[in-house]
């Protein structure tokens, strides 16, 4: 038996960055895209089609850096509790979050590490081959210096070289995750935090990992610790703050991703009340990311989306949202920043055939009501995801 369907659709966005597509008429065969051609809206409907006429196609939606073992909740003394739970207790909340990101369009995640581990057991133990519904990567947990930022992602490194750290602790990890500054400054507006790996540490565990297949993720805010992680040659620098034109030009040059993770300044102003944040050097922070984001785009830095869900006020699913209003914010074309979501978080996360929709491709595809112009926001209220034979 085959199984076919026809989706007529108002609009779509293919996710490869190209222009919006008016009145497409999409053919489904077995779960992959047959053909996606325009369709004349003078022309007779064919019988059986899927009338999706009134509505915004999309291809699924990734994010490329989450914590999926922390909620974004805001208060601060439930944080604290979360921090401690069992893993009994953190695999409901992976559930939940994970239903969270499938309702706003997500159907991959790239988790950021936790202190436990506990992400990495729950996909070995709780998600069950094959991952058609969302496909979670993890990092297990993150790498740090002793002393410095990191124990609540991950653990510090004990003895021996950062290489010899990944090779010993890469047994069920897609990733690794390497922290090489701080947590961008709260308090005091640009301030840079040393580098925590050498160059020649961090070169070789970017090494030992690419030998393992694993790319390596790095969080590096400030010009050095950015320029050491690019020297090194990592797959992706996280936040990068204050990386600077130069980096920048770099990771442009090197076709390195950037995730800048914008959103998290927006939501620590807002929640900064009773901490020690100070709200106006975290808005501060925001508008320069949003710059560097544009110099970004106009250098040709791929973009990959990610959010940090799990960072106070960063809510797994709807901070793709925000995080997209960003990207709009910061110059992005529609289509552009969608394709920061899809295309570029697909080539991140090595997705093959997925992360845009075109013939031949997996038929992955949201569908959300009415214009693009209601994007992002409208992916609050996803009407239909579609993954390869069958909607969700
Ligand atoms: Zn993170």
């Amino acid at each position: 038996m085959f199984d076919e369907k026809t989706v007529l659709a108002g609009w779509m966005i293919d996710g490869t960055g190209a222009p919006i597509q008016k009145n497409v008429l999409l053919g489904i065969r077995n779960g992959v895209f047959e053909k996606i051609q325009s369709f004349p809206v003078t022309s007779m409907k064919p019988p059986g089609i899927l009338d999706l006429s009134e509505y915004t196609l999309l291809p699924g939606l990734a994010d490329a850096h989450v914590h999926m073992f922390m909620s974004g909740n805001e208060d601060r003394s439930r944080r604290k509790q979360q921090l401690n739970e069992g893993f009994h207790q953190v695999k409901k909340t992976i559930s939940r979050h994970l239903e969270q990101l499938l309702v706003h369009g997500v159907l991959a995640v790239r988790d950021g590490g936790d202190k436990d581990g506990y992400t990495q057991q729950y996909k070995k133990s709780c998600m069950k081959e094959p991952y058609t519904d969302i496909s979670l990567y993890v990092a297990g947990k993150a790498w740090h210096k002793p002393g410095r930022y990191g124990s609540f992602v991950g653990c510090a490194l004990k003895k021996g070289s950062l290489a010899q750290g990944i090779l010993r602790g890469s047994d069920d990890i897609d990733h690794v995750k390497i922290i090489q500054s701080g947590l961008n400054s709260l308090t005091v507006f640009g301030k840079e935090s040393p580098p925590q790996f050498h160059l020649k540490a961090l070169r070789e565990a970017v090494n030992v990992s690419t030998r393992l297949g694993l790319k390596t993720m790095v969080h590096a805010n400030g010009e050095v610790p950015v320029q050491i992680a690019l020297e090194a040659g990592c797959s992706s620098i996280e936040h990068g703050f204050f990386m600077g034109e130069e980096n920048l030009a770099q990771m442009a040059h090197k076709n390195v991703f950037w995730v800048p993770t914008a959103y998290t300044m927006k939501a620590y102003a807002e929640h900064a009340e009773g901490s020690n944040v100070d709200r106006r050097v975290a808005l501060r922070n925001l508008d320069h990311q949003l710059e560097q984001i544009s110099e970004a785009k106009r250098l040709g830095v791929p973009i990959a989306l990610g959010t940090d869900s799990g960072s106070i006020g960063v809510h797994h699913g709807s901070a793709v949202i925000s995080e997209l209003r960003l990207l709009l914010d910061a110059g992005f074309s529609m289509e552009g920043a969608i394709k920061c979501a899809s295309f570029n978080n697909a080539r991140l996360l090595g997705l093959d055939g997925k992360g845009f929709m075109k013939k031949g491709m997996r038929a992955d595809f949201i569908a959300v009501k009415g214009s693009p112009s209601g994007l992002p926001e409208s992916l609050r209220d996803i009407s239909m995801v579609h993954v390869g034979e069958r909607f969700l």
